[in-house]
């Protein structure tokens, strides 16, 4: 039997939770579901500068409201811990022991250096402009499932205890991953050279190598240079503060160099555990497209059961203040399911529905123009003067018989039936588009629609 997959999310709190790193630790958190494994969470806080408090929250935060809930790790303990590197100082130095007392590290100017095993000589290093032991140590095998075996030469000796008396990334990295078993190391491309070091460091510490998997980088948006913390849509908070759905931002983040090979993109989440794989993970980069993240957003907000839309929509609207304290339970559940079949996100929720709840919600200067200029003030006036007459009238007040009446009134009238839609929708809503036009009648009711017409054609400007 082959041993437990255990994989690890490692990251610096030293800043937002940018999505680069959001989706290494989705792919490590799949992995381990995929596989039955477990999923680790590791704070690698040892550089105490740039590490900060609130770094910490907002990945917690966004780990959690991502649902990527780990096995071990702050919060949840483990029998590998402390699962923070800052308090991790006492197993550090007794691997550093253990390499200088083997030969395979030694002090220089305060540091303590890994000394490579090969012939040495020294050379001049234009760059630096100084002369530098160079090593002919024998190349190491990257395993990587993604990439393939990838043989790499290290050339030099490298710092793993700092003169400041830090422990270097590269040997906390190597030794906690010992310590905690981990089994494969999914992490971005960019770590790729950091690799050969890394195994040179199991290799002598007498420990085998993880397999690796190196994910593709997340290019911008114009396929230009790689997503950095401050292009448009790279942050998990941006997503949170801006009420989008935390499983269609997975989604999206899932298929951000990987697919399950076939044109199917929004799937359940349970569906892309069953098919992910590491062999499935792209080589080459992916782009990020803010247009297909919010599309997707739009789909999942779509597809939301009417309790759960109606629970969320109410807190976004709330967040928001566009919800008037007293206004009615069944009011706010009638406008809510009239208006998430066309809803692009919870974000549009409150400017959407605004003419629901408040009797002052200004005129669309576009939509405005739009009507008019068809028919000129005098001939909206007529139509709306008509559809009052046409209102009044209708004792079933629901979507259907509305329609099928307004279908016959206006063949009465030698009009379209749109001729009254959109001047009706103009003075009831301010706007020339929304949701369903006969169940925004059914749900403002007959008489706040004949009140806001009649409202509309008191107006000066309308006169
Ligand atoms: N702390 C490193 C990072 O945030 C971890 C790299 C790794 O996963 O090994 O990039």
């Amino acid at each position: 039997m082959s041993e437990p997959i255990r994989v690890r999310f490692a990251p610096s709190p030293t800043g937002f939770f940018h999505i680069g790193s959001a989706r290494t630790a989705l792919f490590n958190w799949l992995y381990a579901r995929h596989t039955g494994g477990t999923f680790l969470l590791r704070i690698e806080d040892t550089d105490s500068a740039r590490n900060t408090q609130q770094a910490l929250n907002f990945l917690l935060d966004g780990m959690r409201w991502l649902g990527l809930d780990w096995d071990e790790g702050p919060d949840r303990g483990g029998d590998y811990g402390p699962y923070f590197q800052s308090q991790r100082g006492e197993i550090y130095k007794q691997y550093r022991d253990k390499l200088l007392a083997a030969g395979r590290a030694c002090e220089k100017d305060g540091a303590v250096y890994f000394k490579l095993q090969g012939e040495r000589k020294t050379v001049y290093d234009e760059f630096k402009k100084a002369e530098i032991e160079k090593v002919e140590a024998a190349p190491v095998t990257i395993r990587d499932a993604i990439h393939g075996d990838v043989v790499r030469a290290e050339t030099q000796d490298f710092v793993i205890w700092r003169s400041n008396g830090d422990p270097s990334f590269h040997f906390v990295n190597v030794v906690d991953d010992i310590e905690m078993k981990i089994t494969h190391v999914i992490r971005g491309e960019d770590h790729l050279s950091n690799s050969s070091k890394h195994v040179e460091l199991f290799n002598a510490l007498g420990a085998t190598p993880p397999v690796y998997a190196h994910i593709p980088l997340i290019l911008k948006s114009t396929g230009q240079g790689k997503m950095s913390k401050r292009d448009q849509g790279a942050l998990i908070e941006e997503y949170q503060r801006r009420f989008f759905l935390p499983d269609a931002v997975r989604n999206y983040l899932c298929l951000l160099g990987w697919n399950p090979k076939t044109d199917e993109e929004i799937m359940p989440i349970a569906e892309i555990i069953r098919r992910f794989d590491l062999p499935g993970i792209n080589k080459s980069n992916a782009r990020f497209d803010e247009k297909k993240m919010a599309h997707f957003n739009t789909v999942y907000t779509q597809a939301l059961g009417a309790e759960e839309f109606f629970e969320k929509g109410v807190a976004v609207l709330r967040a928001e203040s566009a919800l008037l304290q007293d206004a009615d339970i069944n009011y706010v559940k009638d406008v809510l399911s009239l208006c998430q079949p066309k809803l692009a996100g919870l974000e549009a929720l409150p400017e959407y529905t605004r003419y629901f709840f408040a009797e002052t919600y200004g005129e669309d200067v576009a939509a405005r123009e739009k009507t008019l200029k068809k028919k000129g003030l005098a001939g909206v006036r007529e139509v709306l003067a008509e559809f009052l007459i046409f209102a009044d009238a209708q004792t079933d007040w629901a979507d259907e018989p509305l329609e099928a009446a307004l279908k016959i009134f206006a063949e009465q009238k030698g009009r379209s039936t749109g001729e009254y839609i959109h001047a009706a929708r103009l003075a009831i809503s301010g706007r020339s588009v929304g949701p369903s036009f006969y169940g925004l009648l059914r749900v403002l009711g007959k008489q706040r629609v004949a009140s806001r017409i009649n409202a509309w054609l008191s107006k000066p400007e309308n006169l």
